[in-house]
C-alpha cells in the first residue's frame, strides 16, 4: 500500500460525524478530516460547517450512491494513491445515507478501507427508549405510500425484535397509527432532536403516541422505536379444558397433560391435576 505525503495511508476512511452536537465529533475523526486528500460529502454546505469545526481545509467532492458511475469510479481510482474520507450530513455514513456502493466498489478493487465509528441516531434512540435492546431490526424510513408502508410493516410484524424507524414530523402521527394497525398496539418511544437543545423522548403505546402527535406534529429529526410483540395471552380455563378433553380421548391422562402443556405453554403439573378432576 502506498503511503501518501499528507500523512494518511491511501484508501477509504468512513467518518461518522455528529447527529446534532458538534462536540460529538471524535478527535480521531477530526484528524482524518484534516489530513484526507479529499472528503466525499452529501452536501458541501452542510459539511463545510463540520470541516471548519474540525479545523480542516481539505477539498470536498459531492457524492451520492446515485451519482454518475464515473464519479464513484474516479473516487475508487484515487483511493489507490490518496486518502478519501467519506462523510454524511449527519451521523454514520451508509446508515440511511450514501456510501454503500462506494464501499462495495472499493472493496472489489482491493482498496484499504477503515471506519471511524461514532454517533448514529438509530443506536442513540435505542439506548433512550427503555425497550429491549438484545435483538433489534433497523427499518430506516418507511415508504410514504400507504400500501407499500403496510406491506413493509406486515413483513416484520411476527418478528420477536425491537424495530427502529427514521421518521419526519409531518408524517409521524400517521406512521404511528399505521404501525399500531399492522404491528398491534405495542409499547414505543419517539425520540427527537437527540444531542440538541430540544432533545425529548416520549413513551407510550403506538396508539397513544399517534394521538399525542396528531394535532401537533413535532419539529426536528425523529426516531421511532417499537418494542417486540408481547407474549401471547394465557389460554382461558375453557380452552385448556377443551384441549385436555380432546387429548384424553386419545391418550392416557399424564401424556394428555404433557401434550396440552407443551401446546398451550402452561404448567404440566397443574394440567395433570385438572385432567384428574375432569376424569373423576
Ligand atoms: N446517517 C444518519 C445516522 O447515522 O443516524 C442518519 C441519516 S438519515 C438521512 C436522517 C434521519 O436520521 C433523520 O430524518 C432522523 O430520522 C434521524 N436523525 C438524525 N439525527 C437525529 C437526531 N439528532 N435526533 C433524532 N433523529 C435523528
Amino acid at each position: 500500500m502506498e503511503t501518501q505525503s499528507y500523512g494518511l495511508e491511501a484508501g477509504l476512511y468512513i467518518v461518522a460525524g455528529p447527529i446534532g452536537n458538534l462536540g460529538d465529533l471524535t478527535p480521531r475523526a477530526a484528524q482524518v478530516l484534516r489530513l484526507a486528500d479529499v472528503v466525499a460529502v452529501e452536501d458541501t454546505r452542510v459539511s463545510a460547517r463540520l470541516l471548519r469545526h474540525a479545523g480542516s481545509e481539505r477539498p470536498m467532492i459531492p457524492y451520492h450512491d446515485h451519482s454518475a458511475e464515473g464519479v464513484r469510479a474516479r473516487l475508487v481510482e484515487r483511493m489507490a494513491s490518496e486518502s478519501v474520507a467519506l462523510l454524511s450530513d449527519a451521523g454514520t455514513p451508509l446508515i440511511s445515507d450514501p456510501g454503500y456502493k462506494l464501499v462495495r466498489d472499493a472493496r472489489a478493487a482491493g482498496r484499504k478501507i477503515t471506519t471511524l465509528p461514532g454517533p448514529s441516531a438509530a443506536i442513540a434512540a435505542l439506548t433512550l427508549s427503555g425497550l429491549p435492546t438484545d435483538r433489534f431490526l433497523f427499518m430506516g424510513f418507511l415508504p410514504a405510500k400507504q400500501k407499500a408502508r403496510g406491506d413493509a410493516l406486515g413483513e416484520v410484524a411476527a418478528l420477536r425484535a425491537t424495530l427502529v424507524f427514521y421518521e419526519s414530523g409531518p408524517r409521524l402521527s400517521e406512521s404511528l397509527a399505521a404501525m399500531a394497525e399492522h404491528l398491534g398496539d405495542r409499547e414505543a418511544a419517539v425520540s427527537r432532536e437527540i444531542s440538541k437543545a430540544f432533545e425529548e423522548t416520549a413513551t407510550g403505546t403506538l396508539a397513544e403516541l399517534s394521538a399525542r402527535y396528531a394535532d401537533a406534529p413535532p419539529k426536528g429529526e425523529i426516531v421511532v422505536i417499537v418494542g417486540p410483540p408481547g407474549e401471547a395471552p394465557p389460554p382461558s380455563a375453557e380452552d385448556a379444558d377443551a384441549a385436555l378433553r380432546e387429548a384424553m380421548e386419545r391418550l392416557p391422562v399424564s401424556k394428555a397433560a404433557g401434550e396440552v402443556a407443551k401446546k398451550l405453554g402452561v404448567d404440566r403439573r397443574a394440567l395433570y391435576a385438572r385432567a384428574m378432576e375432569l376424569k373423576g
